[in-house]
């Protein structure tokens, strides 16, 4: 088990340890996003978007209605979800994460509402919202 924490400041500082992030990572690769509302998951993704070559930030948008958006340009394709208005674990088949997650990222907000992703991820960035602009990242690989 390896873990990276750090401390940011400001949306463009989330969004820079984001790059940082995606040189890290390697497929494939399912990481929960855990973190409450406005914690910062959509922000963080934008950043490792922007690393991976695979979007730039501002093309980086919630997938809260569509569910998943696809980033197929990248170093590696990124997939980014978001299950906020995901009701039960048994709708998680429709999605096709296990498929997915071949030779690809896969980063998941709210995963951590189903135990059975959580048992299936690779890992989990946890984002806590501290005083005021201050988040930290947590970044765990099991
Ligand atoms: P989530 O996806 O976790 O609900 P978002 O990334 O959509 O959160 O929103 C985070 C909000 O908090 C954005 O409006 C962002 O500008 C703001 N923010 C302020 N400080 C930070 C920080 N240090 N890291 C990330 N976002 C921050
Ligand atoms: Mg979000």
């Amino acid at each position: 088990m390896t873990t990276r924490q750090r401390t940011t400041h400001s949306a463009e500082e989330t969004m820079q340890a984001g790059r940082e992030i995606a040189a890290l990572l390697r497929t494939p690769l399912l990481l929960i996003l855990r973190g409450d509302l406005g914690a910062g998951k959509t922000t963080l993704t934008k950043g490792i978007a922007a690393g991976m070559g695979a979007a730039a930030e501002d093309d980086v948008t919630s997938p809260t209605f569509t569910l998943v958006h696809e980033y197929p340009g990248g170093t590696m394709p990124l997939y980014h979800l978001d299950l906020y208005r995901l009701q039960k674990e048994r709708e998680l088949a429709a999605l096709g994460i296990d498929e997915l997650r071949e030779g690809a990222i896969v980063l998941i907000e709210w995963g951590e509402r189903f135990p059975l992703l959580v048992a299936e991820a690779d890992g989990e960035i946890a984002i806590a919202h501290c005083e005021g602009d201050s988040r930290t990242i947590t970044l765990t690989l099991k």
